[in-house]
């Protein structure tokens, strides 16, 4: 837990967030400023920075990322049509909050490559 995070903050209910889900490791909620029909951010409780803080350590935390996001997409019915996951990474990619999120994009189509 880092006092000055936001995601930190959601995480241990300091912050409101509308939650999706959350289990003693996870937890998934809505993006403040939807990009998409379904916009979730799901992240770790743990405060990792970005996608380049992960480690062995960390090798089961991110696959349950993962795996919450895809049960998530099939919850809501746009697994099979397709959907986005992301994890912007540092300026170039545009990251803004330096806790790690698993961005989850459905309910629409997706152009390719990405701006
Ligand atoms: P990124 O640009 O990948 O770092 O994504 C950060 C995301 O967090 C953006 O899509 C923001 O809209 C979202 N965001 C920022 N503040 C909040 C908040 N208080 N609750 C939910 N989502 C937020
Ligand atoms: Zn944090």
């Amino acid at each position: 837990m880092r006092p000055d995070c936001l995601f930190c903050k959601i995480a241990g209910k300091q912050v409101p967030a509308k939650l999706a889900f959350e289990n003693e490791r996870v937890l998934a909620f809505e993006d403040i400023a939807p990009k998409a029909p379904t916009h979730l951010l799901v992240i770790p409780r743990e405060h990792l920075a970005s996608s380049l803080d992960v480690s062995p350590r960390t090798h089961a935390l991110v696959g349950e990322l993962v795996e919450v996001a895809a049960r998530l997409a099939g919850e809501r019915g746009f697994a099979e049509d397709g959907y986005r996951l992301v994890f912007n990474t540092n300026a170039a990619a545009g990251q803004t909050v330096f806790h790690l999120h698993l961005h989850l994009l459905g309910g629409r189509s997706f152009g390719w490559p990405p701006g």
